[in-house]
Order: structure tokens, then sequence, then C-alpha cells
């Protein structure tokens, strides 16, 4: 008898740890649970520092999944952001896409793809795909609240006269979402003038054009939200299937002495401080942080990377930046003495293992969304530190909207300053405030389990949606 034939998914990964580590996770579970076979169509946007993570995330994946390396399109200007290189590239690789997706349908013994998954930065090729007649589909890699919130901004942009976002007078009141203040909103819509904004204006309104869009959330974390983009019928079916995150290992290489530091701390007593795997401080402040983590006598995991004012070369190329040697010295010195802190100079922490660790008991956090659902999956409450990208809407989220975390508050200087951070990480771990958070992270934690069990809301969700992935003639 003929072996029945798998369905095949194709999926466009951009670099960026935050989309990769989701989208990979999620050809996992098409491949384990539903017994797919995946494609990933890798965009080189040429200078892209994730390429070592991405060859280490492949090797761990399931048979069968294959991958295609799109060339890096040319004629891409250097002074430009890194979000906004990979937008172009997207673009710009259409073609080059257009001739992958061709082959690999050739190449399959059904001849069809059942889905093209793209991440938020690939949504204008959801055009090729639709062209090949493939279904189109986005994953967005962060909450249900800022996708509502790019789903409306096209509207919103129509709709308002001010300069700036942050003059508007009230808090933005979405259906479904905690009020926004403008200042808060998504870095690229803080300044309407530029043209980083004008093209966030443009993908927001090709996301109603998907097929349908995945979210990495799960439906008891954000449900009025969920409700809300559901009940709205001008918008794409929503899929929350979340939270996926990279599952844990025993076999860490990397930045083992930290997990065996914390071998030796007592339960819930110290607060893990990462700033994701972008994210950086100015010398200043990283000064700062360090002084106010001491003052607070709480033991601390710091990853430090090299401040953003001692780096000699571009931010592209993170292999080739020079320590900073005050960094160098000080982390020596620190974990030499024994000090309450352990301090790891670091490119790459293994963060799921260190959030799962029961000496663990808050986080100090860039908002990042796959740190957040790895903190939430694994209970631990949070100081919400926002740098960049969506994550001050996340912090709003997790802090006035979940009540998860605490926010830091910059001083004029743009400083956060070492009182402040120390009372904060004391109020955190051994404070009532860090107890009641606790019990509610711990209560979201549940929450996520019960989403991923067999009968679970997020389960149930992707096996709809595979379903009809299925079912596509
Ligand atoms: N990460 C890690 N070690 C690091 C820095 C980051 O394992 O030193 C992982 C982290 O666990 C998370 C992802 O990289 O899964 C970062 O994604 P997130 O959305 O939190 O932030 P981003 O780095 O995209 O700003």
């Amino acid at each position: 008898m003929e072996a029945p034939q798998q369905a095949h998914i194709a999926m466009l990964l951009t670099p960026g740890m935050g989309h990769l580590i989701p989208l990979t996770e999620l050809a996992r579970k098409l491949v384990h649970l539903h017994s797919f076979s995946v494609t990933f169509i890798i965009l080189d946007d040429g200078v892209s520092s994730t390429k070592t993570q991405l060859q280490t995330l492949l090797q761990t994946l399931p048979n069968p999944t294959n991958s295609i390396l799109l060339p890096p399109p040319p004629d891409i200007a250097g002074d430009i952001t890194a979000e906004s290189r990979v937008v172009l590239s997207t673009i710009r690789s259409g073609p080059s896409l257009r001739k992958a997706l061709t082959d690999l349908k050739e190449s399959i013994p059904t001849r069809r793809i059942s889905a093209f998954v793209a991440d938020l930065f690939g949504i204008f090729t959801l055009d090729v795909a639709k062209e090949l007649d493939i279904p189109a589909y986005l994953f967005f890699t962060s909450t249900a609240m800022t996708l509502s919130f790019s789903l409306h901004l096209p509207e919103l942009h129509e709709s308002s006269t001010c300069d700036q976002y942050r003059d508007l007078p009230e808090p933005l009141k979405l259906p479904g979402l905690v009020p926004v203040r403008g200042s808060d909103f998504m870095d690229p819509t803080q300044d309407r003038k530029t043209d980083a904004y004008k093209g966030c204006v443009e993908m927001c309104r090709k996301y109603r054009l998907a097929d349908g869009i995945l979210v990495n959330s799960f439906f008891d974390l954000e449900p009025d939200t969920f409700n809300a983009l559901d009940q709205n019928n001008r918008m794409p079916p929503i899929y929350p299937i979340g939270p996926l995150i990279r599952p844990g290992s025993k076999n860490i290489k990397d930045g083992l002495k930290c997990l065996e530091w914390l071998d030796k701390q007592p339960l819930c007593s110290v607060l893990y401080v990462s700033f994701g795997s972008e994210g950086t401080l100015s010398r200043d402040q990283l000064n700062e942080l360090v002084s106010g983590l001491r003052m607070s006598e709480q033991r601390f995991l710091l990853v430090a990377k090299t401040p953003r004012d001692c780096r000699t070369r571009s931010s592209h190329h993170d292999d080739e930046y020079d320590q900073c040697a005050e960094l160098t010295e000080w982390t020596t010195n620190n974990n030499n003495n024994k000090e309450k802190g352990f301090v790891l100079p670091s490119k790459w922490a293994p963060q799921v293992e260190i959030l799962a660790h029961v000496a663990v008991g808050g986080f100090l956090t860039h908002c990042g969304w796959n740190s957040t659902l790895e903190s939430i999956v694994n209970g631990v409450p949070l100081i919400a530190w926002p740098l960049y990208a969506e994550q001050k809407m996340n912090a709003v989220l997790l802090s006035e909207g979940l009540k998860v975390a605490i926010r830091v508050t910059e001083g004029e200087n743009g400083i956060v300053g070492r009182e402040q951070i120390s009372r904060l990480a004391r109020d955190l771990i051994e404070g009532e405030e860090g107890e009641v958070l606790r019990k509610r992270m711990w209560n979201l934690k549940e929450g996520a389990t019960r989403a991923l069990s067999q009968d679970g809301s997020s389960t149930q969700t992707l096996a709809n949606v595979a379903k009809k992935w299925m079912e596509h003639p």
C-alpha cells in the first residue's frame, strides 16, 4: 500500500531571535502533532548577527524539515534600522521567493503547499504566496494587544491630526485593550514624519489581507482583546496558539557556570537581569544598574552586554564587538569576590534554563515577548524595563493590565537611577508587592499550562488550523 503523502507547509524565516524561536517551535508542533512536513525559506538580509543561533536552532528540528536560503537582495543602503533592513529585504526578495516556492511545489509529491506562514516582518511576501494560490498566513510573535493596535493603526493614522502620538491628550482606548499612552506606542510609530512610520502603516494595512493570523499568546492571557478581535468582521481570523517557547535543554555548554551558581542559591531568591538578544544599555546606565543591584543586597544574575557606547564596530556584527575593559574587570572582580551577584558577560545566556531554575524569584526584563512568555510559563514576576520595538506596549500590558510587573521610570536625564533599581529589586524579591505579583504570575503559569494541555485552547486552535490546511484543495 502506498504511504500517505504528507501535507507541506512553507515558512519564511527573517533574522531576529524573537521571531526565529517561535516559528521553529511552530514547525516542531506541525511536524510532531499534525504530521506536516515543513520547508523553511530563510531570508538573508546580508548583515544580521543571528546566523549562528539560527544554525543551532535548525539542527534541533525534527525531520521532515528542510531549508532553502534565499540570496541576499542587492541595493540596500547601509544607514537604516535593522527592522527596515529586514522589511526591505523581504520586499526585494520577491522574485527569489517566487522561484523558491515554485520549485518547492514542483519538488514535493503532492505538488501542493498547504500554507505559507511568514512572521510580521514578512508581511509583504504574502502577496507572492497568494499569486501562487497558496493560503497565506501571518505568525504574529507578540501580544494580541500589539496585533490589535497594528490592525487599528491605519485608521488611527487617517483620523489623528496630532504631529506626534506622544502629544495625544488621552491614552488610546481600543476595544478590549488596556488604554495606552501615545508615548508607549511601538517604536516605529513614534515619529510620524519618518519613512519607518509610513512603512509601518503600510505593513499594518497589509495585515488585514492575511488568510489568518496566528498569535503567540493564549486566550486566557488576553481574553478581552481576543474577543474584541473576533467580533470585528473586518479582521482576518485570529488564532491564539501560544505560548510557543524554546524547550529547556539538559546539555547546556555556554553559560553553564551561572546555572551552577544558581544551584547554590536559596529558593526564589535571585533576580535575573537581561535585556534580550539585542538590548544594550549605555555605560552610565549599566554602572547605575550594577550599583542599584548591589545596593539592594539581593542576589542577582546579570547578563551584561558590552555597553552600546563602548562598542567599536557596527551593531550588525555582533561577533566583532570589542569587550568593554571596565565590564571585563568588574565581572572578574565581582565573581571572584563571591558577591551576591553573578555577572555573565555574554552575548548569549541559557535563558530558558535560568528562568526554569527554582532559585530565580524575579526577572528584570526588556519585555521582549519571548522573554515574557518564558517568565509566564515559569511563574516568575517581573520588573519591566522596556527598551525598543513594541516593548513599551508589552510593559503596559504587564504592569497595568495583568499586574504582574513593576515598571521602571526613567529620570529626566534618561537614566533609571540606582535608588529606584535597588528599591524595585528588594520589593520584587522579598517585599509584599513581589509576593502579590508572584501569585498572579503563578495563575498565569497555570493558564499557560492549561492552554497547552491536550484539550487546551491553544492546542485545539492549532489543531483547527492544521485541519483547515490539510483540507486546502
Ligand atoms: N535569549 C537567550 N539568551 C540570551 C538572550 C536571549 O536565550 O542571552 C533568548 C530568550 O530566551 C528569548 C529570545 O532569545 O527566547 C529573545 O526574544 P525576546 O522576544 O525576549 O527579545 P528580543 O531579543 O527579540 O528583543
